[in-house]
């Protein structure tokens, strides 16, 4: 079973507090419908054959393991609304028959975007507040008004056009041609995907947009972003091995797909498999 739920006190994946804990939806309500979806751990995900068993969880992704204040004032209020702004434009934009520039200029706020998902992402996993030594870093970070990304953390987004969404942390990935491995997180949706990096060696390029470029803006500062919807890596990059990688997963690494209706209606969702 992938645990989602905590208990009903217990301490905040992002604050530490010891109390009352609340579900929060991963990725936010706003930017997709919640619908009954099924899990599965990516091990499964990254096989040819179909998962034998499937987990159900009514109502999207959600994990109990924030505290109100983190959940609904700090993500909820202050972060998540600028996400779910980015992610919409960028969904608008694509479902558009409109001829489409290479490079989207995107009005957005990318230090309330980039708290938004390292909050999003440390909900996963229930009793997860320790993270090692960037625990303090990240709980500063996250409740501070004016403090920028920590150092350590590099962010980076790509349209992501396909209907899985990903969820990964504590994954660590080794390209065999650098021989040091690079710590990451992940959350993909429709239609971004977002990768985080922690104490990313040099010689890693990862040839996508990398959102920490703007890490000393202020919260709440906009600027331009140039998303280019022609850059779409792999549906399962970089969370599948190739040639020259290795790839370990933690046990928060998931899968979730909208559950399939047997009878599907003419107004059920549809499932974007592809662009
Ligand atoms: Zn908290």
């Amino acid at each position: 079973m992938i645990k989602t739920r905590g208990p009903k006190k217990g301490e905040c994946n992002i604050c530490g507090n010891f109390t009352d804990l609340t579900e929060d939806h991963t990725p936010p309500k706003g930017c997709y419908k919640p619908r009954a979806v099924e899990l599965i751990p990516i091990t499964d995900h990254l096989r040819a054959e179909p998962p034998k068993k499937k987990q159900i969880s009514q109502n999207g992704v959600k994990y109990r393991t924030l505290c109100g204040h983190c959940n609904n004032n700090i993500l909820g209020q202050e972060c998540d609304p600028d996400l779910i702004s980015f992610t919409n434009s960028i969904s608008t934009i694509l479902k558009s028959s409109i001829n489409l520039p290479p490079i989207l200029n995107i009005e957005a706020k990318p230090q309330n975007i980039m708290k938004s998902v390292i909050g999003h992402l440390c909900a996963q996993g229930v009793g997860r507040y320790q993270k090692g030594n960037i625990t303090l870093p990240i709980k500063n970070y996250m409740l501070g008004s004016e403090e920028l990304l920590p150092e350590e953390i590099k962010i980076y987004c790509w349209p992501y056009p396909y209907s899985k969404n990903i969820l990964v942390r504590d994954c660590a990935l080794m390209d065999l041609t650098i021989h040091e491995p690079v710590i990451l997180w992940l959350m993909k949706f429709f239609p971004v995907s977002f990768l985080v990096t922690f104490n990313e060696p040099d010689p890693y390029k990862f040839s996508v947009l990398e959102l920490s470029r703007w890490r000393n803006t202020k919260f709440n500062e906009t600027v331009t972003l140039p998303f280019n919807i022609n850059n779409v890596p792999h549906q399962y990059w970089p969370e599948a091995p190739h040639d020259n990688t290795i790839i370990l997963y933690g046990q928060e690494a998931i899968s979730s797909s909208e559950k399939r209706l047997t009878n599907r209606s003419s107004n059920a969702p549809a499932v974007l498999d592809s662009f």
